[in-house]
């Protein structure tokens, strides 16, 4: 195997574990850039990644490599800013062969204008009953934008396919309508930009970037409730755009009437346009998202393959399509083909896994983990710093994840009064914009919260 061979497959297993963003976040620009006997060394873009990879992913990252070459013992990490320039300027397709290219993650060309991936399109997109309408109305939307239906929300489930829709609208605007200004961008960030416009007094410069837009996509709506001023800039801004007849898309993972703390004016704004729900889909469309999936990365499987997982992972397209990558992975590393007995084996730990259930204690399990505490100094009285910020933290997840109020949060971290809880949430909530370390420690908080559930 060649280091890039390696580093390749390197990625294809972490990305199986980890967020999107995270992913993008903690590998984009690395690559083994040699081997000496046991040892690996991977260049890294900055020292803030470095740090990152050694103390959170490093064990990962190793086991990976070991269950390869049992000859590596050592892995060391150096920045390196100028790693990967060189390589940009040739034309991609003369250094990758096409193989390793279908492990490339495209999530790296995302486009830093727009926001958009060129990976979610409606021609990747498979239409079933359970998503029929949905794609009917995006479709339309995106041939005469700022027309047909605005504005239009989309919502469904975890997983169903809402960000790819939306982003799908979008690419094919950009491709249809050149000079048409497009941005996606996910509600949780929206949110930070209008925080950070507050806290910097430039609130206007925000107001600017997005009154010029055509297009507005703004994804997981549900996530201004209960953010009145961010409530209250979007109405705004909803205002001017819906007045000039630009085009604004939403998604939300439930109906307008179901998000809590939303403003009835908002509210109101969105039951304006389509509403469109994207439902579970069956098990005969499951199949087909399977073999396009399949198709698309050059693989292929037997039918009862397909039948199998489509059988048991039912109510999530990007769990099916983690199923499907893991054999494709597989097949990739063992150069063999697949029978259904070696599918039902390779996939056994990930179907087996219980329903993901957040509860207080896992909450303060994960945290305490996280940063290498035990439960009970978390809920100790202890103010030192170490244990300070993890306890904050916990407090602003329980809030945030749970909704759980604030005289039950501080008793469940050690008997601690409401204002502490309170305090402690809003302190959390308000330096996560201003604080880049803090918010990629949240992020992969979740990330762990959710994948041990
Ligand atoms: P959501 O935003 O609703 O949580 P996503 O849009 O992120 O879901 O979809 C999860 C994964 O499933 C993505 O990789 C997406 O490409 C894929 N996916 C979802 N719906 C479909 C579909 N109808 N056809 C093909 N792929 C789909
Ligand atoms: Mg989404």
């Amino acid at each position: 195997m060649t280091n890039e061979e390696l580093w390749q497959t390197v990625l294809a297993q972490i990305q199986l574990n980890i967020s999107q963003a995270n992913f993008a976040t903690w590998f984009m620009e690395t690559e083994i850039i040699s081997q000496k006997g046991p040892k690996i060394t991977v260049s890294v873009p900055n020292s803030f990644v470095k740090e990152w990879l050694e103390n959170k992913y490093n064990k990962h990252i190793f086991k990976i490599i070991y269950n390869v070459d049992k000859n590596i013992k050592e892995i060391s990490y150096i920045v390196n800013k100028k790693s990967l320039k060189s390589f940009k300027k040739e034309p991609i397709s003369h250094i990758i062969p096409e193989e390793i290219d279908q492990l490339k993650f495209k999530e790296f060309k995302v486009n830093k204008d727009t926001n958009l991936n060129p990976r979610y399109l409606f021609d990747s997109f498979v239409v079933g009953s359970f998503n029929e309408l949905p794609y009917a109305a995006a479709f339309a939307t995106a041939k005469d934008p700022g027309i047909v239906y605005n504005p239009l929300f989309i919502y469904g489930g975890v997983g169903l396919g809402k960000t790819h829709l939306l982003q799908a609208i979008g690419n094919e605007i950009v491709k249809k309508f050149q000079n048409k200004k497009v941005k996606y961008i996910p509600a949780e960030k929206f949110t930070s930009e209008v925080v950070m416009g507050i806290k910097n007094h430039n609130i206007e410069l925000f107001k600017a970037k997005y009154k010029d837009i055509d297009v507005l996509i703004i994804d997981d709506i549900q996530f201004l409730a209960g953010k009145e001023k961010t409530q209250e800039e979007f109405f705004n801004l909803f205002n001017i755009l819906y007045e000039k007849n630009k085009q604004i898309i939403l998604s939300s993972d439930r109906p307008p009437k179901s998000i809590m703390s939303l403003a009835e004016r908002l509210r109101s704004r969105f039951e304006g346009g389509m509403i469109a729900d994207i439902s579970m889909p069956d098990i005969e469309t499951r199949m087909a998202i399977l073999k396009t999936k399949a198709q698309e990365k050059k693989s292929d499987f037997p039918d009862d393959v397909y039948e199998y997982i489509a059988s048991v992972v039912q109510k999530n397209i990007r769990e099916l399509e983690g199923a499907l990558n893991r054999l494709i992975f597989y097949k990739k590393v063992n150069k063999k083909e697949l029978d259904i007995n070696i599918a039902k084996t390779v996939l056994k730990n990930l179907l087996s896994a219980p329903t993901k259930i957040i509860t207080p204690k896992k909450i303060i399990q994960t945290v305490a983990m996280f940063y290498d505490l035990k439960e009970k100094d978390l809920i100790a009285v202890s103010r030192k710093k170490e244990i300070v910020k993890p306890r904050q933290i916990a407090m602003y997840l329980l809030r945030e994840e749970l909704k759980n109020s604030f005289p039950f949060i501080g008793k469940k971290l050690g008997g601690k009064d409401h204002t502490t809880a309170i305090h402690s949430y809003k302190k959390i909530l308000n330096n996560i914009p201003k604080d880049k370390k803090l918010e990629e420690e949240i992020y992969l908080i979740k990330e762990q919260l959710v994948n041990q559930c």
